[in-house]
């Protein structure tokens, strides 16, 4: 292995690293090192860089041993300097944790060991240097279970496994007959650290190391190994987090929340991380170890009054058992809060973003343990970028930038149909963790949710309080019910993450995983029962409420015209019906990029008009039955035209193969030929003649106009015909009429003469003429490949990337979602391309056309109308190329205007 520094150092306000080295040192370890340099107090340690863990992947435990033992040993030297103490002494130990620390955080996913360099001799030197051997044995209880769950490798794999040192502990709290962990005492603890060792013979057949360096040199491969974890690797490919970054460890002396009632630890916002509100928040417990806080066995406590007092109110608690009990920060440790209140707003200002801190106080004594920028939910993520815009404290670019696209979806949540929710039913209440209206049928077990899904169903996964195992579950339901922990739980974080409405910590529910029950207010609940969710007030409601899609605030329409400053590109929207083009003009949509003419085909009668078209044996046949079709176009393009005036709509004109749409069933077969007065053999004939073994490669698109002219002519004739009738109301339309699936430039030059041809013509009757432009779907990689003869008849392009993707991969866009799947799962595919643009192979076909098109053409218009004009990356990549335009579903418009400001941003 080369010769290269792996581990940098940091303690009393000096650090080897910084901020700007989040790759190599884990945005943990940066943080670290940053906050030394900027004197916030923090314990002293060292980080193992991230690519250390991709040697240790590679060459193996004894070569990493080998390569870091001097620079390991240096960085204990330090600690032992700074903190005045010696690893391993029986006199003045020298305690160290061991924690992850990846480039992005990947909350509670890696693992961690506390309280690492005890053993049988040093605890009785800790307990003697700090008067407390209570919390000497407790911290070597905690730590002999952490050994052995995350080194030992015991904790249970599944659900029905139990946790050994659980059940050790849950028995030796029943002898003693308490509730509390806080409530054993000395002789019970060092009752549980022998039984927890025996338990370790007995499940690893070896030992517990009492040797220091060698616990030290277990738990930090075990961290590396953690990297590699399925929940780990789960959570990358959610989040499209490379599995060769690899993560840092960090060592660092250990300071004790649990030192007795001056001693907290907690975890702090410095904004609101739900709604974005400016306020301080956080949790936190008096003599406790930080994982107490985010695990959920006791209930946390706020870190400020205001805070204490409003979870007072939402719990149910009244002032004075609040005061007693469950006291803020503020009112319990006024000193240290003081001190934790003004280095968050220092760390803030230093970051110029939200924060989200750990902190423990020993012995009075405030210590920061972490800061990181604080994950929010999209509505945090908004208001928080225009507040600080607004505040000065960054600029335009930067809170543009600040905001995920995909997050803007959470904002289009749904909530809760006001009607519905007048006669729902509040069964209990728990804490607002993550906002939206969720409502589904319950599930208790985080594995069986895809079963669920796959079923159709929307679940609600119910648990006592969630892991990391959950993740899946948590991910696949509508929300997340938890019966423990705070707004700081796994549960609540990851949800907000997530996007995911979530109650969490609601005391009163009573859930049986055995007998798979929650009981709420005395009433049973079985898996399969339907409840609701309200994840801003806490509140869980009694079966199924409907739900509504949200009201959209200033902060997101200043959001979305400050995009608009930045971007080169406009966001057109796919639509079909008046309603959702309304939905995409009040999402900012600058026209349509696509009417899919054939969507209004299906329904009612004009399904039976368009069956008697396919099914007529010759041209009167085909005529007559047009001429039923054409008014009802006529009609749906007048009211799209209206919802769309003065904007441009393009219309595509039939696309489909057309066994779509002919009758399958005898029934309907029998129907269609009393409809048309033939026989019901004659049906079954034609519809045998037109079944194809490839539709999607058949006769659709423009092959279908160009065999049979009359269909052209009469949409031609819908579109233009409604475009008059609605100048004639002072309404302006601007149609742009689109010839789908051209391989063959004559292919384009055919279709578009009978458009014009019938344009002529109805000019002509009516006197009176509209301006409009005849353009092409690309999605044929021919085309793309011969863009410049295309363009030298066509106007426009319109980038299908639907079936440009089908086509250029070869793929069936209607028979691979499984086999795309496990492409993806394998790692041949990076992502389906469905979804995200290919941008080497598809995206260079797009790129190829654009250019040969323009060629012929420099004026020509091209935009991209596939599924991909409203993915984030894929809006980015049609920018780089220098496409006028996207196009994508109303929902997805503020998603791809944001996506096309950034990336104007960041090619700037
Ligand atoms: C496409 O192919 O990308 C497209 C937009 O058309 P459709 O999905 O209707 O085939
Ligand atoms: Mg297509």
């Amino acid at each position: 292995m080369e010769n290269k520094k792996r581990i940098y150092t940091f303690g009393n306000g000096k650090a080897e690293g910084k901020t700007e080295m989040k790759n190599l040192l884990g945005g943990k370890g940066a943080n670290l090192a940053e906050m030394n340099l900027i004197g916030v107090p923090v314990p002293p340690g060292f980080t193992i860089t991230t690519e250390v863990c991709t040697e240790y992947n590679k060459y193996g435990r004894d070569a990493i041993v080998n390569v870091l033992y001097d620079e390991v040993k240096a960085g204990i030297e330090n600690i032992e300097n700074l903190m005045n103490t010696k690893f391993g002494s029986e006199e003045n130990p020298c305690l160290v944790s061991v924690r992850s620390g990846a480039r992005v955080s990947m909350p509670g996913m890696m693992d961690t060991v506390l309280n690492l360099g005890l053993n049988d001799k040093v605890v009785e030197g800790l307990a003697k240097k700090s008067n407390n051997p209570r919390f000497a044995w407790d911290s070597y209880r905690r730590f002999v279970q952490m050994y052995g769950d995350v080194v030992l490798d015991m904790k249970p794999k599944n659900k029905d496994d139990i946790d050994p040192f659980e059940e050790i502990l849950e028995r030796i709290k029943e002898e003693k007959g308490v509730k509390e962990d806080t409530e054993l005492e000395l002789e019970d603890l060092k009752k549980l650290v022998k039984e927890f060792k025996k338990a370790i013979k007995e499940n690893t057949k070896k030992e517990f190391p009492e040797c220091p360096w060698e616990q030290l040199w277990g738990a930090v491969m075990a961290v590396f190994d953690s990297w590699n974890t399925d929940r780990a690797k789960y959570y990358r490919q959610m989040n499209k987090i490379p599995e060769e970054w690899g993560t840092a460890v960090n060592v660092q002396a250990m300071v004790y929340g649990n030192m007795g009632q001056n001693s907290a630890t907690g975890v702090a916002f410095t904004r609101d991380a739900a709604t974005g509100e400016d306020i301080f928040n956080g949790e936190y417990l008096i003599n406790a170890q930080g994982e107490d806080v985010v695990a959920g066995i006791r209930t946390p406590q706020q870190i400020t009054l205001e805070g204490s007092k409003r979870w007072a109110k939402l719990a149910g608690v009244s002032e004075e058992e609040r005061k007693k009990n469950f006291p803020s920060l503020e009112e319990a440790m006024p000193s240290a809060y003081k001190e934790l209140s003004d280095l968050e707003t220092k760390l803030e200002n230093h970051y110029s973003d939200m924060q989200d801190l750990e902190f423990t106080v020993q012995d009075g004594k405030l210590w920061f343990l972490q800061t990181r920028v604080g994950k929010r939910t999209g509505a945090a993520m908004v208001k928080m970028a225009v507040d600080m815009l607004e505040e000065g404290m960054i600029d335009e670019k930067t809170a543009l930038l600040r905001v995920e696209p995909k997050k803007l979806d959470e904002l289009l949540h749904p909530v809760f149909e006001k009607k519905a929710l007048s006669s729902a039913k509040v069964m209990a209440k728990g804490l607002p963790a993550s906002p939206g209206a969720a409502t589904g049928k319950i599930i208790f077990f985080s594995d069986e949710a895809e079963a669920w899904k796959e079923d159709g169903e929307d679940i609600i996964l119910v648990r006592i309080e969630t892991s990391p195992e959950d993740l899946k579950g948590m991910n696949l339901a509508e929300g997340i019910l938890t019966a423990r922990g705070g707004m700081t739980s796994h549960a609540a974080v990851v949800a907000r993450g997530m996007g995911k409405c979530c109650v969490s910590g609601a005391g009163e529910i009573k859930i049986d995983y055995k007998k798979r029950t929650l009981t709420m207010d005395g009433k049973v609940y079985r898996q399969g029962d339907w409840i609701s969710l309200n994840g801003s007030t806490g509140e869980i409601y009694n079966g199924k409420v409907a739900t509504v899609d949200p009201e959209l605030g200033g902060d997101f329409e200043k959001l979305m015209k400050l995009s608009d400053k930045y971007s080169k590109m406009y966001v057109r929207t796919n639509a079909d019906t008046p309603e959702d083009s309304r939905v995409a003009r009040k999402f900012g949509a600058k026209g349509i990029g696509l009417c899919r003419t054939e969507h209004m085909f299906f329904g009612g009668d004009k399904i039976k008009a368009i069956r008697e078209m396919i099914l007529a044996s010759d041209l009167e046949g085909r005529k007559k039955a047009l001429d039923k079709l054409l008014p009802i176009q006529r009609q749906d393009f007048e009211g799209i035209f209206k919802e769309m005036h003065d904007l441009p709509v393009t219309v595509r004109l039939l696309d489909p193969p057309l066994h779509e749409f002919v009758p399958h069933e005898s029934a309907s077969q029998k129907e269609m030929a009393d409809e048309m007065g033939i026989s019901i053999q004659e049906i079954e004939l034609k519809v045998k003649l037109l079944k194809e073994f490839n539709p999607m490669l058949g006769t659709r698109g423009c092959r279908l106009g160009n065999l049979y002219p009359e269909i052209t002519q009469m949409q031609t004739r819908a579109i233009i015909e409604a475009a008059l009738n609605l100048k004639k109301q002072g309404i302006k339309a601007i149609p742009e009429i689109m010839i789908p699936l051209v391989g063959e430039m004559k292919e384009f030059k055919m279709q578009e003469e009978i458009v014009r041809d019938t344009a002529e013509l109805i000019f002509k009757e009516r006197n009176d003429k509209i301006d409009y432009l005849v353009g092409t779907m690309m999605e044929i990689p021919r085309a793309t490949l011969t863009a410049d003869k295309v363009a030298s008849v066509a106007e426009f392009f319109s980038f299908g990337t639907n079936d440009l993707t089908q086509m250029t991969y070869g793929l069936s866009r209607d028979d691979t979602a499984a086999l795309i799947e496990e492409y993806v799962k394998k790692g041949i595919y990076k992502n389906d391309p469905f979804q995200v643009l290919d941008q080497d192979g598809v995206g260079q076909l797009v790129e190829i056309g654009t250019k040969r098109g323009r060629s012929a053409r420099n004026n020509l218009k091209v935009g991209v109308c596939g599924e991909h004009g409203g993915e984030p990356e894929s809006v980015k990549f049609c920018h780089k190329i220098g496409l006028d335009y996207v196009s994508c579903s109303p929902f997805r418009i503020p998603i791809a205007r944001l996506s096309a400001a950034q990336a104007a941003i960041e090619q700037e």
